[in-house]
């Protein structure tokens, strides 16, 4: 089942998602398989829970579209839960990020090359790893969801100010997506 895309400007996108107990989620591995239903309708590479809405500490990454720069992430899906960032280390580097809950706006953005995370998949086994290059990447803007961020955050005041006005159409619903989202500030009948 596809879920509609919450779209910048709801609050669920603002706040800090909570950490998810086992026994309270027994359908998990149903809500990940939608997540990634939902990830591949709209050709993304990640997706967070509370880009559809629930702020829970999840999000699934695929990062096999990458894979003609960096072969091994030919097989690259993974689903995370309750993941800790415990340490981001390396150069930092610039890449063109986009994200499914900011249609048509694509920005430089920098970040650590390397980083060591704590996380259950959906089998609740632990897992502690190290990811670099698009993996880190794809996996830092979608941690950055759960905590409430957007990679928008991250711009200079400028790029900020340029960009404001298209991020409150976004809001709006003013926005040309061929896949299903929730505009917070829609008008009713659309
Ligand atoms: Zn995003």
């Amino acid at each position: 089942m596809k879920y509609p895309i919450v779209a910048y400007g709801d609050p669920v996108l603002r706040r800090k998602a909570t950490a998810i107990e086992s026994d309270e989620y027994p359908h998990i591995k149903e809500l990940v398989e939608n997540m990634y239903e939902t990830m591949y309708g709209a050709r993304g590479v990640g997706l967070a829970a509370p880009q559809v809405g629930m702020s829970m500490r999840l999000f699934v990454v695929d990062a096999s579209p990458f894979d003609d720069e960096e072969p091994e992430l030919k097989d690259f899906k993974k689903a995370f839960i309750n993941a800790t960032i415990l340490e981001e280390s390396g150069e930092e580097w610039p890449f063109n990020e986009g994200c499914l809950s900011i249609p048509d706006i694509r920005e430089d953005v920098s970040r650590k090359s390397t980083i060591l995370m704590s996380y259950y998949d959906e089998d609740w086994k632990h897992h502690e790893e190290t990811f670099t290059g698009m993996a880190a990447r794809i996996i830092q803007h979608e941690y950055d969801h759960i905590e409430g961020k957007l990679f928008t955050d991250k711009l200079s005041p400028l790029r900020k100010r340029l960009i404001e006005k298209k991020l409150n159409d976004i809001s709006k619903g003013a926005v040309d997506v061929d896949y299903r989202m929730k505009f917070p500030a829609a008008k009713k009948g659309r």
